[in-house]
């Protein structure tokens, strides 16, 4: 059998023939799927377990069960009542929603098949905090096809989906969540978790760094067994690698909110797409003609102005840095400082990851009916808080929009009060969702099987081998053909056949 470890060196996983093989075939995962996965809510950025989130409506409406489920006594089919969930009557509802969410999530489903007799995380014992949707299920599901065993909490207390968590309590997986947990509820899942009779987790899988957080404070004996950390969020790395800094981690975890696939699905091709899907939703509004400027012409800002222009609006960009800029001005966008403008604009949207980027001066001087949001860092880029003041009157004219009307009736439309717009009004596609499980899985998969002394107690990215091999994995769902290396390209380019085919400081 083969190995998960062989590798040259700690930047080149070397991974299994079958894998490589697997990802240039043509897998019958390559159709494209008919059903497409409406209902994603799963987001791949956290900033707290207490954000606001948007979340379908559910199919089976439970709001009038006001009985808290830690006062439930409920068992799956099985006789199992290892969980605590809304209502595990609605399992048949989630396993639906899986189901549809399958089918956008390619690689996935191809690691598992392919992974059947290997079972590359057998012995492990993950214990995760992540959104409870119907993508991270199928995540989880994975992890379990592949041998591990997994306990489950939510890492935010409004993002769960109740009929998800019910499907997978019902096949037999610890879930400990519901949707509008308390703060207390939220530690009390977590605690479930990890604090159970014979059984220590040997992983973890973290969205924001809360689980982790709880193990070091209540557990810190448990990381004597941890092989590693897994952690998902900008929040959570930025947590690690600030015990990592003060000498205090004490496993190897691996950064994948920075691999290099997940941050172009999430930064650019996911807000290419959700920055419409957020304004329609909103306002109904139609694109053609309309002016727009957009703040910051990074990743996500390129994503909107892609988008924004092929439906005809007239796009203006502001930016900071001459490099962007000037990208900016060679994509055909006119590159102004939001003063000369903001007169004439019908939508705004901030970009940025910077903070007072529009001010209260910009918001006065904006026309009537001036759309304006955020799809960049928080809520810190819009002075919202500016527009708290006597003269100016707030009118809630639907979820997540409110209309600011100045003493001359002159209105202004903010959506989601300044937060991210496609989080709070729109839904993440399942396949961008798809990208950062899968790495998420070869996360845990290197880590579980790393030879002792590959990772040190520190941060690390993924080895962009396994980047790549992220993206392979999901070419069949196109039917698209890569070329391969002839020996002589190879030796020209001094590249392995198999990758990786780019130094780290690609810039892709
Ligand atoms: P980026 O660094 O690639 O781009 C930001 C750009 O804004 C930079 O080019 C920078 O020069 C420019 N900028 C900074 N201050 C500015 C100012 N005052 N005026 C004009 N331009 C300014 O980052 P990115 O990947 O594009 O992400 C931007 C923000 O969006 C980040 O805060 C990120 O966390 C967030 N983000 C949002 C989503 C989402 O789904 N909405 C997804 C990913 C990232």
């Amino acid at each position: 059998m083969e190995k998960w470890d062989g590798n040259e060196g700690t930047s080149a996983f070397h991974m299994p023939e079958w894998m490589i093989q697997f990802a240039d075939q043509k897998q019958e995962f390559n159709k494209r799927p008919t059903k497409i996965g409406r209902r994603s809510l799963s987001r791949s950025i956290s900033q707290s377990s207490t954000d606001s989130y948007s979340s379908a409506a559910s199919y089976t409406d439970s709001s009038d069960d006001e009985t808290s489920p830690r006062d439930k006594q409920q068992k799956n089919s099985k006789g199992s009542s290892d969980f605590c969930v809304k209502n595990i009557k609605q399992a048949e509802f989630g396993r639906r929603e899986i189901e549809i969410a399958e089918q956008e999530m390619p690689a996935l489903m191809a690691l598992r098949k392919r992974a059947q007799g290997e079972k590359p995380l057998a012995g492990a014992k993950i214990v995760g905090c992540t959104h409870i949707t119907a993508q991270t299920a199928v995540l989880m599901e994975t992890l379990g096809a592949l041998g591990a065993q997994c306990r489950w909490a939510a890492c935010n207390i409004y993002s769960t989906l109740n009929e998800v968590a019910a499907a997978l309590a019902e096949s037999g997986f610890p879930v400990f969540a519901w949707k509008g947990e308390s703060e207390d509820d939220f530690w009390w899942c977590i605690d479930r978790c990890v604090n159970v009779e014979g059984w220590q987790p040997n992983m973890i899988l973290d969205d924001g760094g809360d689980l982790t957080h709880w193990i070091y404070k209540k557990y810190p004996n448990m990381f004597k067994k941890i092989k590693g950390i897994v952690e998902e969020s900008v929040t959570g790395v930025h947590r690690l690698y600030q015990l990592s800094k003060a000498g205090k981690l004490c496993v190897p975890a691996m950064n994948v909110n920075d691999s290099v696939t997940k941050q172009k699905f999430d930064n650019l091709y996911c807000c290419r797409e959700s920055i419409l899907d957020g304004l329609k939703r909103t306002t109904d509004m139609m694109f053609g003609g309309k002016q727009v400027v957009v703040c910051g012409y990074g990743e996500v800002g390129k994503g909107c102005c892609a988008a924004l222009k092929a439906m005809g609006s007239v796009v203006y960009v502001t930016e900071i840095d001459p490099i962007c800029a000037l990208q900016a001005c060679m994509d055909g966008f006119r590159l102004v400082k939001l003063n000369e403008v903001i007169r004439q604009v019908d939508i705004v949207i901030t970009c940025t990851g910077n903070k007072n980027v529009v001010t209260r001066e910009h918001l006065d001087r904006m026309k009537n009916s001036c759309i304006v949001c955020n799809m960049g860092h928080s809520n810190t880029e819009i002075d919202v808080a500016s527009l708290r003041t006597p003269e100016l009157t707030w009118e809630r004219v639907r979820s997540q929009v409110d209309h600011v009307i100045w003493p001359d009736g002159k209105r202004i439309v903010l959506l989601a009060e300044g937060r991210l717009l496609n989080l709070s009004c729109s839904t993440v596609p399942t396949f961008v969702l798809s990208i950062t499980a899968t790495t998420q899985a070869l996360a845990l998969i290197e880590l579980y099987n790393a030879p002792e002394g590959r990772y040190k107690q520190d941060v690390y990215l993924l080895p962009k081998k396994m980047d790549e091999y992220v993206a392979s994995l999901h070419l069949p769902t196109f039917d698209a053909h890569l070329t391969e290396l002839t020996d002589e390209q190879a030796k020209y380019l001094g590249l392995n056949k198999n990758g990786p085919f780019k130094p780290n400081y690609y810039r892709y």
